[in-house]
């Protein structure tokens, strides 16, 4: 009997797909395959524990409430911010990411509006608030090496982390 190559813990997993949001516009889709690390949080909870135990060339409908996906929309990561705040060489550029620490850490906010003397950030991820419509095929699956298990991410061509 031969072992069917399965999806858990410990395989690094390509998948393609097609992201739409409840209103059926697109939000994004893959041009490559989408390797990750299974088991490691190196991609939205609520999508990755949808696919455990999925083989090669399988095709899921997957849909992602806020709460596992890109969290709920949150007013309080509004800010207005003086532009002299803000470092003296950035190039403004509407969706470009500023980061910052806070008391709860290391914090990501999206640039959404330029105004004349202030600008708007938006410490929400821009699909916060949405219910993700996913369409995914399983492309590949493999065993990962040692060093991507100790990193907890996919090393090689389609790995999204470089170093
Ligand atoms: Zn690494």
């Amino acid at each position: 009997m031969k072992m069917s190559n399965s999806i858990t813990k410990g395989k690094v997993v390509g998948f393609s797909y097609h992201l739409k949001n409840s209103q059926g516009a697109t939000l994004d889709q893959s041009d490559e395959p989408l390797l990750y690390l299974h088991g490691w949080q190196n991609i939205i909870p609520g999508l990755e524990k949808e696919l455990e135990g999925l083989v090669e060339n399988n095709s899921k409908q997957v849909v992602v409430s806020p709460e596992d996906g890109y969290g709920t929309y949150d007013e309080s990561l509004v800010f207005q911010v003086p532009k002299a705040e803000l470092p003296p060489e950035a190039e403004l550029e509407i969706g470009m990411e500023f980061q910052t620490d806070t008391a709860d850490g290391r914090m990501v906010l999206y640039l959404q509006e330029v105004r004349e003397a202030d600008v708007i950030l938006n410490g929400n991820h821009p699909l916060a608030g949405e219910t993700l419509h996913f369409d995914v095929t399983i492309k590949s699956i493999r065993e990962a090496t040692k060093e991507e298990i100790q990193h907890g991410h996919v090393h090689g061509p389609g790995g999204h982390h470089h170093h």
